[in-house]
């Protein structure tokens, strides 16, 4: 497969300055409910795509092909794109769903092709599972699943106290390290949107901590990196809390017909500060609203990373 695009419209709006709205951002869409995976798998496509505006993919893996149901965030730039994770599973067929994006928005914007760069929130398994589907692609270029190749791919002086970039093309995602639930785990702040793309270190479910320290220092830098700029929603990779406040799905569902909404805001960024703050040193289990905070013993040192 390649991002090949073989139709010439006219130049579309890409590439202007933000949509012109109270808060300076460009706005988009977010789904009420997602097909998460069932009652009937054979009615239930392998990949939900949303467009929460043309040029911001949010695809959502069917629980049918996993229960892990990820998410996954598919963002274009001027010069190339941007592909958060790549599912969960072996029977995943991520390449051939973002490839059919790629095409699609190629053949609107009157392009041949645009290069793809394939990063990762973390390296847990049900995000990196169709990584060889990319590996081989032309035009795409794999983020290192490592610490140091994740450090230096964006350009971070100082892990993981310094944040880094990625620049699209007229489009700048700040990257920052927020190690605790994985070595690696990074958060991606898209300025266009003003959106925060935090992987499974903030979601609504359980936020299965590795290293509880890390973790600490880690929440406290998305607050202080966020203060004062614009944050229009958080975005994780999952979905396990149910609509109703305080409970969840356990682990293993597939179809979740009431679950909770994707979109967090800043307000429960704060509120998980708040939490580990009145933990203290002594990590525990703790229910909140709209998540879990879930301290686990730490994994022994994965093989991808460092
Ligand atoms: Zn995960």
């Amino acid at each position: 497969m390649k991002f090949a695009c073989w139709f010439s419209f006219v130049v579309l709006a890409f590439g202007q300055s933000p949509q012109p709205d109270g808060a300076g951002v460009r706005p988009g869409s977010i789904p009420a409910n997602w097909v998460t995976g069932g009652p009937d798998c054979a009615a239930v496509p392998n990949w939900q795509v949303h467009a929460y505006n043309d040029d911001f993919f949010i695809l959502r893996e069917s629980g049918c092909t996993n229960y892990e149901k990820p998410f996954l965030y598919l963002l274009f730039g001027k010069d190339r794109a941007l592909l958060e994770d790549t599912g969960a599973g072996k029977e995943v067929r991520t390449g051939r769903a973002v490839s059919e994006i790629i095409e699609k928005w190629c053949a609107k914007n009157g392009r041949k092709s645009i290069p793809l760069v394939v990063a990762h929130s973390h390296s847990h398994g049900d995000h990196i599972s169709g990584d060889a589907q990319f590996a081989a692609m032309p035009g795409a270029t794999m983020v290192p699943l490592t610490v140091e190749g994740t450090r230096s791919f964006y350009g971070i002086a100082k892990w993981p106290e310094e944040i880094g970039r990625i620049d699209l093309g007229e489009r700048i995602l700040d990257v920052v390290p927020i190690p605790g639930h994985d070595t690696l785990s990074v958060a991606f702040y898209d300025r266009q949107t003003g959106v925060l793309l935090t992987g499974d270190s903030l979601y609504p479910g359980r936020l299965y901590v590795r290293d509880y320290p890390e973790f600490v220092h880690s929440t406290q830098r998305l607050v202080d990196f966020t203060q004062g700029k614009i944050v229009a929603h958080i975005l994780g990779t999952h979905i396990e809390q149910a609509a109703t406040p305080y409970q969840d799905y356990v682990v293993g569902t597939k179809y979740q017909p009431e679950e909770h909404a994707l979109a967090l805001s800043r307000g429960q960024l704060l509120e998980l500060n708040d939490a580990l703050r009145q933990m203290g040193d002594k990590p525990r289990r703790m229910a909140m609203r709209d998540f879990t905070v879930w301290p686990r013993e730490p994994a022994p040192t994965p093989k991808t990373s460092q």
